[in-house]
């Protein structure tokens, strides 16, 4: 049995995911793990299989990756919290639909004001695009790739919190480019210096 047949989510935000028809073939809907006091935010695309199966998000081989990512530059799951465009895993891990981002960000939007990171770190396209667009979904197909924008600061303002953002390369295409991880420690070494202290919290 998932989470979805056990835990109640009648607030607005959830019941709008409720409502796609991902949800309906999922098992859990993956809300987010880590330390939900820390300074930054990792935003994802969507879960996949495993994430759908355990209802934690970044489980799977693409999550070890980042476990093994921000050990590797000193940084634990207590100092960031990880949360996705999507909280239902869309079938095939095809990617996101515009309905299926406009239906399940306003939950990420939620969690953002209840949050309030200092920074937030967009992990491949969609999540960059959808910050980058000004949460306006209709505009992130105009926007920047990750390619030519990650490791770049901008201010974003989310709900009149005032939020750096980082757009940084996902974890997955790192698996099967390993030339972007010399890119990525690079990045998250400017991760760091904006967080501005050694403690992260
Ligand atoms: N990829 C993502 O973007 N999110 C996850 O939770 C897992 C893999």
């Amino acid at each position: 049995m998932g989470n979805k047949d056990s835990i109640e989510f009648n607030f607005s935000e959830a019941l709008l995911v409720k409502n796609t028809e991902i949800y309906k073939n999922c098992t859990n809907i993956v809300i987010g793990k880590g330390n939900l006091n820390a300074s930054i935010l990792f935003v994802g695309e969507a879960p996949g299989r495993n994430e759908d199966l355990e209802g934690f998000p970044f489980v799977g081989a693409a999550g070890k990756n980042l476990d093994k990512l921000l050990l590797k530059v000193g940084l634990s799951m207590n100092d960031v919290y990880i949360a996705n465009i999507l909280k239902c895993r869309p079938p095939e891990n095809r990617g996101p639909t515009d309905d299926e981002i406009k239906a399940h960000t306003p939950w990420l939007l939620k969690q953002i004001r209840d949050i309030r990171p200092k920074v937030i770190c967009s992990l491949g396209n969609y999540a960059t695009k959808f910050f980058l667009s000004g949460v306006n979904v209709d505009k992130m197909k105009d926007m920047p790739g990750i390619t030519s924008v990650h490791g770049k600061v901008k201010m974003i303002n989310i709900n009149d919190i005032e939020i750096k953002l980082i757009p940084l390369f996902h974890p997955a295409a790192i698996i099967y480019n390993r030339s972007l991880l010399g890119e990525w420690e690079k990045d998250i070494e400017i991760v760091k210096k904006e967080i501005g202290q050694k403690s992260l919290i």
